[in-house]
């Protein structure tokens, strides 16, 4: 899965192993995620999984409204707020 680093990260992720306590780096703003427990990490650090495009598309996707975090789910993965559908 392609996940993209929030914005404000200076030069790549990292995700500590949840049973290994390894760490994994990921280099850049945009790594190849391969492992599913990376991804949730990343994502609960404030990641976003990246389209294509490299960007979330307006339309397609949720907003919330409380940090502008922009989401596939109804539920903030930053701060746990109710996202609402974005609107073209
Ligand atoms: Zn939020």
């Amino acid at each position: 899965m392609r996940i993209a680093a929030p914005d404000g990260a200076v030069a790549g992720m990292e995700v500590k192993g949840a049973q290994t306590g390894h760490v994994t780096r990921y280099n850049g703003r945009i790594a190849d995620v391969d492992n599913p427990g990376h991804v949730k990490a990343l994502l609960a650090e404030g990641a976003f999984v990246a389209s294509l495009s490299g960007r979330t598309r307006r339309g397609i996707g949720y907003r919330c409204p409380t940090c502008q975090f922009g989401s596939f789910v109804t539920t903030c993965s930053r701060c746990g707020g109710t996202c609402e559908k974005e609107t073209p």
